[in-house]
């Protein structure tokens, strides 16, 4: 017998409040029972994303509501800047490719968060014509948090609409949308949401809405407006899924009912409780400067295959880990600590983790990431 242990930046795990709310016979969402649960949805989703827009749902993967970004806030020949420092980053660019949208990237050093200058630099290089900034809160793919405050306080100044891939760092992460303007947000029900993948999330500013209002490229499912239209009676203009809305509606409460901000504080402990674990391991993080809180990237001991480490820690202790993608693989490995992972799911990670290592012969005293987690999980903050 084995107990499984998921501990991906997406999916993650679910809680038992969730499982239970789904599992009920389904509803149809023409009616007033499944308005109510949209209604509180979209409302509780506010205080996570700590804004007052409008929060529009997708049913999607968070991609599906990256690329209506790019399709309702922008228009044929206008251009934007990316930051380009993991695998989401240029996400954003080859979507902007698909849609012919010409893209300045700022290339960030994998590892490393954007300096927001640089962002300054090239809006005003541009001397306006910049139609969005696409950038990302935590790059999954890099274990790096971005100073979206920093860049904010400059896009602000611009006509370009500033635009957050927050899918893993919502909920994990701070973000301020409001208080630090970011107009568009985007997320997805299975990272720090702690639902099952298939929703996406986008909250619009009136200064993006200005440009979806304008915007001509063809649109239907994923138009913005129509999301909008739907919003006012909370009926979505399709069928949506209902039974993830259901369980979505059981995270929230739990989410809200320990309060954002304390959800962000035992996410900060719990990350910083793992990182020292694997610096008492002899393990390099790959992110030093500005690690996420959502996930922790580390470097695989040199002569260690990362992708065999993952499969042994799977197949042999149940613990699921996320290795490195592209130029990453095999050379990183990735632990979350979002959501409904706890401090208990990591010491047993971390304890597997440390017998992984020994099985492939890398010298470890055994305990001595357990103790380094432990001694930060107990410590009050
Ligand atoms: C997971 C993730 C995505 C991709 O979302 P899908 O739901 O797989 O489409 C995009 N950006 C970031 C930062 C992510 O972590």
């Amino acid at each position: 017998m084995k107990r499984e242990y998921l501990l991906t930046p997406g999916p993650t795990p679910v809680p038992e409040e969730a499982y239970l709310a789904m599992s009920r016979p389904i509803i149809h969402h023409r009616t007033s029972q499944y308005r109510k649960i949209f209604e509180e949805v979209t409302t509780s989703l506010k205080d996570v994303f700590k804004t007052k827009n409008d929060i529009l749902t997708f049913t999607s993967s968070g991609t599906g509501a990256m690329e209506a970004c790019v399709a309702n806030l922008l228009s044929p020949g206008e251009k934007a800047i990316v930051v380009k420092g993991g695998k989401f980053g240029e996400r954003w660019e080859e979507i902007c490719q698909a849609y012919n949208i010409g893209t300045t990237c700022i290339d960030v050093k994998w590892g490393e968060p954007v300096n927001p200058n640089l962002i300054g630099e090239e809006l005003a290089e541009a001397g306006g014509g910049i139609g969005a900034v696409f950038t990302t809160l935590c790059e999954t793919s890099t274990g790096v948090v971005n100073d979206i405050e920093s860049i904010g306080r400059i896009v602000k100044r611009y006509e370009a609409v500033f635009v957050v891939d927050a899918i893993s760092g919502l909920g994990a992460d701070n973000l301020e949308t409001d208080n630090w303007a970011v107009d568009v947000v985007v997320a997805a029900s299975q990272k720090g949401l702690m639902t099952p993948p298939g929703l996406a999330f986008v909250s619009v500013s009136p200064k993006a809405w200005e440009r979806v209002e304008r915007s001509k490229f063809p649109r239907y499912y994923f138009d913005f407006r129509k999301a909008r239209e739907g919003l006012e009676k909370f009926d979505s203009p399709f069928t949506p899924a209902v039974t993830l809305m259901i369980g979505l509606g059981e995270t929230l409460k739990l989410i809200n009912g320990e309060g954002i901000d304390n959800v962000l504080a035992r996410t900060r402990r719990i990350a910083r409780g793992v990182r020292e674990a694997v610096k008492a391991l002899g393990l390099e993080l790959f992110a030093p400067a500005a690690p996420a809180n959502a996930v922790t990237a580390v470097k695989v001991p040199e002569g260690i295959d990362g992708q065999a480490l993952v499969k042994l820690m799977k197949d042999k202790y149940g613990v699921t880990i996320a290795g490195g993608q592209a130029q990453l693989k095999g050379k990183i490995i990735r632990v979350a600590h979002m959501g409904h992972i706890t401090d208990s799911d990591l010491l047993a990670g971390i304890s597997a983790l440390e017998k992984a290592l020994d099985e492939f012969g890398y010298k470890v005293r055994t305990g001595a990431g357990v103790e380094a987690a432990k001694e930060i999980f107990t410590s009050g903050n």
